[in-house]
C-alpha cells in the first residue's frame, strides 16, 4: 500500500481518481489547489503525486511540480505524475520539462491511471534500494575489512574537515596515535592469522572505548588513530592512557592460546603554536609515538615542542 496525494481543482477527477486507487489499496489525500497540494507533499511525504496541470491560484501544477523536484527538496525523489486532458497535449512537454515523470489522460482510464501509478511506485522502491545499496557500499568503502574501523583514507578526509571546523570554533581537537609493540615478533612466534585476530580483537576493545563521537580508524598494519572531539590535552591523555591499560590488561585469545601485548600511544592536540593543520597534528602524534617507543614502550607520550624523529 502507497500514500498517493492526487492534486486537482475538479472534486470529480479527484474522488474518481481517489476511488479508483482506494480500492487498489492505496491512502489517497486529496487537495483542490497548488499551495495545499504543496503543503500536503511536505508534510505527508507521499509515494507519489498526481498532479492536475491547469489549477487556478498563485500555483499552477507546473509551479507545483518544480517545487516538489526542486534540486535538494525533501520532495525531490516523490514521482509526480501530470494529469492531462487530449487536447493539452503540447503542455506535456512543458510538464516534463518541470521534473514530472509520465502523465495521464482525462478522463481516466482505470486500467491505464492504475498500470502508470503502479510501474512509478516501483520504480521508485527501486531506486530506493539502489540509494540504500550505494550508502552501504560507500560505507564499506570507508571501513576496513579486519577490523570495522575507519580506513586510512576516510581517516584523513574526515580529520581534515574536522580540523578546519576546530579552528573556525576555536574547539579543541586531539589525535591520539597507537602502535602494537614488537608486533612482528608475535606475528613470527604466533603465526600472522593468530596476530590478525590481535588486530581485529583490539580495534573492539578501542571502539569500545571511545564516546560514540569519536573516530577510529586502522591508520596502517598494526597502528591505529583516534581522533577525539572536544578533548584538550590532559582529557586525551587520560582516554590515552585508560586504553594502553585497557590493552596490557587484556587476554587475547586465539586458537585456545591467552596472549598478551602492549601498545605506545602518542598524543598531540590542537590549538598548539607547531600545529598550523591536521597533516601536522598526526605527524606530532607520530613523534610522541614514536618517543614511547624510545622510552622503552607500553606507555604514553604526550607531544612537545621540540620533540624530534
Ligand atoms: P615496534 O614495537 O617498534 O612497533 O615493533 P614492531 O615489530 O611492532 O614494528 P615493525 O614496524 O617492525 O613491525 C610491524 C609488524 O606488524 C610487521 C607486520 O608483520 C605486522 N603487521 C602489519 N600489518 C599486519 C596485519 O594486517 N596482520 C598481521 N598479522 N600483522 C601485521
Ligand atoms: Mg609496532
Ligand atoms: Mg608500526
Amino acid at each position: 500500500m502507497a500514500t498517493i496525494l492526487v492534486i486537482d481543482d475538479s472534486r470529480l477527477v479527484a474522488h474518481v481518481a481517489k476511488n479508483i486507487l482506494t480500492k487498489k489499496g492505496h491512502e489517497v489525500l486529496l487537495a483542490s489547489d497548488g499551495a495545499e497540494g504543496l503543503e500536503l507533499a511536505k508534510s505527508k511525504m507521499p509515494d507519489l503525486i498526481l498532479l492536475d496541470l491547469i489549477m487556478p491560484g498563485d500555483l499552477d501544477g507546473y509551479a507545483v511540480c518544480e517545487k516538489v523536484k526542486a534540486k535538494g527538496a525533501d520532495t525531490e525523489d516523490i514521482p509526480v505524475i501530470m494529469l492531462t486532458s487530449k487536447a493539452e497535449s503540447a503542455d506535456k512537454v512543458r510538464g516534463l520539462e518541470a521534473g514530472a515523470s509520465d502523465y495521464v489522460t482525462k478522463p481516466f482510464d482505470e486500467g491505464e491511471l492504475v498500470a502508470r501509478v503502479n510501474t512509478h511506485l516501483r520504480l521508485k522502491e527501486l531506486y530506493e534500494k539502489l540509494q540504500e545499496k550505494n550508502r552501504q557500499l560507500q560505507e564499506l568503502a570507508n571501513r576496513d575489512g579486519l577490523t570495522g574501523l575507519f580506513n586510512h583514507r576516510y581517516f584523513q578526509q574526515a580529520l581534515a574537515k574536522d580540523f578546519q571546523r576546530a579552528v573556525r570554533y576555536h574547539e579543541p581537537l586531539s589525535c591520539v596515535l597507537l602502535d602494537i609493540d614488537f608486533f612482528k615478533k608475535f606475528n613470527d612466534t604466533y603465526g600472522h592469522q593468530i596476530g590478525d585476530v590481535v588486530l581485529s580483537t583490539l580495534g573492539g576493545i578501542i571502539e569500545g572505548s571511545l564516546r560514540e563521537t569519536d573516530m577510529a580508524a586502522r591508520y596502517g598494519g598494526e597502528e591505529f588513530a583516534l581522533v577525539l572531539y572536544h578533548t584538550a590535552e590532559d582529557a586525551a591523555y587520560m582516554v590515552a592512557e585508560r586504553l594502553r591499560q585497557r590493552v596490557e590488561s587484556h587476554e587475547f585469545k586465539a586458537e585456545s592460546l591467552n596472549l598478551k601485548v602492549t601498545i605506545s600511544v602518542g598524543v598531540s592536540t590542537f590549538p598548539h603554536k607547531d600545529i598550523p593543520d591536521h597533516k601536522t597534528l598526526v605527524e606530532c602524534a607520530d613523534k610522541a609515538l614514536y618517543k614511547a617507543k624510545e622510552q622503552g614502550r607500553n606507555q604514553v607520550v604526550r607531544f612537545q615542542h621540540g620533540m624530534e624523529n
